[in-house]
């Protein structure tokens, strides 16, 4: 078979990880970006609550978002004719029982300039449907916005585009060898060669892993339910603040004229195309139900979508210590779109041999949290 075209970098995966990588590299290099499905946010990237919360995720995470704030304000001239955050609050709220957890949290996050911690009756003086009584204590935090998650992902992709960057989609690879110093792929029954290779393959990772020979990051992907439902009858919800339980049993969160609602389920499930499971939903419903004063009759629209984490929930990102030229970038859990602008620059600069981005590593990111190799790493 002939070698086929040849890349610098050849990226397995075009959600939002291996899009957003892809754009930063293909300013210096020729990219090839492989995709199997022939929408590219098809799997999680496009099944997210589209949240932007830099108090939410490990530390790495929180820096690499605060890192990323810059990039959604202010993208480069041309990205996108959308505004990629709307302004929209948090109320992190807790029980009387989960008083223990609150304060924990806001120990964790003392740092957090913007965060308001806030009396029961704050609370429900700022989120009318939750049921008086419910919440004990809770925290503000200002900061948080929507995310305008696909004008991201396909600005992402014009830039890949702009800069002479080829996106092969209905193409799934199907194996990888690495000889004479080249990688080889075969994708859609066409092969390629490339210097590097990145592996952005989500859920699939350590799938993509094994083909090309590389450790394991012992990756778990998690299913993750959500769903949309209407407001209740004539009250508008566009300022309310998103609401997150403090141990994380459910979150809702207003999204144009309607709430977006998750029992924020992580059950470990194979890669794949998640689907919701009905005993989740159930879930979902008497934890909203119980919190807030609404019943749900009608579910206008659910779906999963697999958040994969490796056993320190830090996302996994630099070079193999076995397959040579084989770089990670996966294991982003549940914050890959809010973190995806800083860490793709990151993910750029240590692929392409570059100085670390200081204004990264000023937010307190130390690339070892989330190198390959690190201690900690498996589950
Ligand atoms: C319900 C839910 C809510 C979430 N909410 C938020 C949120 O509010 N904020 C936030 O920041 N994050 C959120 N997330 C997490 C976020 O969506 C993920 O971290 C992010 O989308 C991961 O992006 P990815 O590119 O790594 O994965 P994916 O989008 O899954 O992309 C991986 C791609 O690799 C492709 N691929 C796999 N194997 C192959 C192969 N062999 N050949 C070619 N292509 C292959 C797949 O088809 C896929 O398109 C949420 C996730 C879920 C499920």
């Amino acid at each position: 078979m002939s070698p086929g075209k040849s890349y610098d970098v050849a990226i397995i995966g075009a959600g939002i990880a291996g899009a957003s990588l892809a754009a930063e590299v293909s300013k210096e290099a020729s990219v090839l970006l492989i995709e199997m499905e022939s929408q590219p946010g098809y799997h999680t990237t496009g099944r997210s609550a589209a949240a932007f919360v830099d108090t939410y995720g490990p530390a790495p995470i929180r820096a690499l978002t605060r890192a990323s704030a810059a990039f959604y304000h202010n993208p480069p001239l041309g990205f996108t004719d959308h505004r990629l955050l709307s302004p929209r609050g948090v109320l992190m709220i807790a029980r009387q029982d989960q008083m223990a957890t609150l304060h924990q949290m806001q120990e964790d996050l003392s740092d957090t300039t913007d965060m308001q911690i806030l009396t029961a009756s704050e609370i429900e003086s700022r989120m009318p449907l939750l049921r008086k009584g419910y919440a004990a204590g809770g925290f503000a935090n200002s900061r948080v916005s929507d995310i305008d998650v696909h004008a991201l992902h396909q600005g992402y992709l014009r830039m890949l585009r702009g800069n002479g960057g080829t996106i092969l989609l209905n193409a799934p690879a199907t194996a990888l060898e690495h000889h004479q110093g080249q990688w080889h792929v075969t994708a859609n029954n066409e092969n390629f060669t490339a210097s590097r290779i990145v592996n952005a393959a989500g859920a699939w990772a350590d799938e993509i892993g094994a083909m090309a020979g590389a450790s394991t990051i012992g990756l778990i992907p998690k299913r993750r339910t959500a769903m949309m439902i209407a407001a209740p009858a004539g009250l508008n919800p566009d300022k309310w603040p998103m609401i997150i339980d403090i141990d994380e049993e459910f979150y809702l969160k207003p999204d144009a004229g309607r709430l977006l609602i998750s029992p924020a389920d992580e059950t470990p499930a194979p890669p794949g195309d998640a689907q919701p499971e009905e005993l989740d939903i159930a879930i979902c419903i008497d934890r909203i139900e119980r919190a807030f004063d609404l019943s749900v009759r009608r579910i206008e629209n659910k779906w999963a979508g697999l958040r994969s984490f490796v056993a320190d929930k830090n996302p996994v990102c630099g070079f193999d210590d076995k397959a040579p030229d084989f770089f990670w970038l996966a294991g982003q859990g549940g914050y890959g779109i809010q973190s995806a602008p800083a860490l793709a620059r990151l993910a750029a600069a240590l692929l392409l041999d570059r100085e670390t981005p200081e204004d990264i590593l000023s937010e307190g990111l130390r690339p070892a949290d989330i190198a390959p190799g690190r201690p900690g790493l498996k589950q």
